[in-house]
């Protein structure tokens, strides 16, 4: 064995809280309850809990300690001033807005940035960034490269956006009609894959050409950071710390959900370096969040997320980090499930298009393999695919997503290498049962990210 594949955890336990599974029969009630909705199942009823990264972080002691350093005053936090000097730092852009999170940021971005009847490239969507696009009249582009709509493909940097495309929609459109390049490292839906750094540098070259704005979802830039370490030519002596600068440096701002990878439990913020952007998104930002100096944050929240952010950077934790996800990859891939390859930063996703091909993509394969997977082993995981991609605006009908997968998301210092074996057992035993699990139609459908509180029945 290995000891570098799959490091210890570098740090020790001081506060635990029990988890417990609960009977089979109750599983099975609590799963008609939810409407086959892993979303709407209470998370006392979850043994382990892979819904989401989002929020669910463990802190530290140091930022346990921030948290009572709070200067809750409603103008001018010192703690503000810490985070904004962090950001500053981490990031090098110029101005800082704190959000309630990532997507409080994206709103003020949408509306700043965006003028109805543009265009917004992207590498692949997420939800709620390209909900907010469209609200405010934007048209968005998917132009990540065409590799990242392959789940069993094998390669490195599947994140990457394809610059051809990108230069056709400008070719084709006319520079002025796009909005910006949204940039997101990782790439959540597309398995948590990463963007290299020579991809990042010649989306900026190009769009520096035609004078296009790139704004970067930060939301799991240090994932992406280590990626670029361990793989990408001429980064392996470089730290975290500067890899991260660099790869802002190729960007005018960012949107940043701190519920990720800045180890926090809620909050975001908004970073851009033109000072005509910073004064429109702060008239703004007092409408929808609060004052500038706290948008939607405590001032003890603030304080967590600047001590986090810091903490993130550090090289055992984020080799610990992508590590621990590997792991559980490793152990599926060895067992034979269908999955998203390679394994991503965050999550493993595995592939239900091939885990349940008994099942058109209409009868949502990747939902009902999710509430399988509870009933199962009490273990929760999310659905990504049709569900999660919602309806096309004009027509009515589904976004169809080449990618039906169910995220099997590790959230941050929380759980051991033990719980990830039982994850792992859970999914193979769920998979010599396939053939059983049924299809799914919608009884509830939200018009608006309908996956977070549909609900849904079984078909016979
Ligand atoms: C979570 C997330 C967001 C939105 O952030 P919230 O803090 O949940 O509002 C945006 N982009 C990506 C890639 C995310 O994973």
């Amino acid at each position: 064995m290995n000891l570098n594949n799959y490091p210890a955890e570098p740090f020790r336990i001081k506060s635990v809280e029990p988890v417990k599974m609960i009977p089979l029969e109750e599983r099975e009630r609590v799963i008609r309850e939810a409407g086959f909705n892993t979303f709407l199942i209470p998370s006392d009823e979850v043994y382990i809990d892979l819904l989401t990264d989002s929020g669910t972080n463990a802190m530290s002691d140091r930022q346990w300690a921030g948290m009572m350093m709070g200067d809750e005053a409603y103008a001018g936090s010192r703690n503000f001033l810490h985070l904004e000097k962090t950001v500053q730092e981490i990031f090098g852009f110029r101005h800082i807005i704190p959000t309630h999170q990532g997507r409080g940021a994206e709103n003020l971005l949408s509306q700043i940035a965006i003028k109805p009847g543009q265009y917004v490239p992207g590498n692949m969507y997420f939800t709620t960034t390209r909900y907010h696009q469209e609200h405010n009249g934007g048209i968005f582009i998917d132009i990540i490269r065409d590799e990242a709509h392959n789940a069993g493909l094998n390669i490195p940097f599947k994140g990457d956006i394809d610059l051809n495309k990108l230069q056709k929609l400008i070719d084709e459109k006319g520079e002025e009609n796009i909005a910006y390049v949204c940039l997101a490292v990782t790439v959540n839906l597309a398995g948590g894959q990463p963007v290299s750094m020579k991809n990042m540098k010649a989306v900026r070259e190009l769009t520096d050409y035609y004078g296009i704005k790139v704004f970067f979802d930060a939301t799991r830039c240090v994932e992406n950071a280590y990626f670029i370490k361990e793989q990408e030519e001429g980064y392996s002596n470089k730290s975290i710390q500067e890899i991260v600068k660099e790869m802002f440096s190729y960007a005018d701002g960012c949107t940043m959900s701190g519920k990720k990878d800045c180890l926090v439990n809620i909050g975001g913020f908004l970073c851009v370096n033109d000072d005509d952007l910073f004064s429109e998104a702060k008239e703004l930002v007092v409408v929808y969040e609060g004052m500038p100096s706290y948008g939607g944050m405590a001032g003890r929240d603030m304080e967590a997320m600047a001590i986090g952010l810091r903490e993130s950077l550090q090289y055992e934790y984020i080799e610990h980090r992508v590590k621990q996800v590997r792991y559980l990859g490793d152990k599926l891939r060895e067992a034979g499930i269908p999955m998203i390859e390679p394994t991503g930063g965050h999550a493993v996703f595995l592939d239900a298009a091939r885990f349940c091909p008994h099942l058109t993509q209409d009868q949502f394969p990747a939902q009902s393999l999710a509430a399988n997977l509870y009933v199962e082993s009490g273990v929760r995981s999310m659905e990504r695919g049709i569900v999660s991609a919602g309806r096309d605006n004009n027509t009515g009908e589904h976004h169809r997503p080449k990618l039906e997968t169910v995220r099997l998301t590790i959230p941050r210092r929380v759980y051991t290498y033990r719980h990830m074996d039982l994850v792992a057992e859970a999914v193979q035993s769920l998979y010599r049962r396939r053939e059983t699990i049924k299809g799914l139609r919608f009884v509830y459908e939200p018009k608006q990210l309908r996956f977070f509180t549909a609900r849904f029945e079984e078909i016979d």
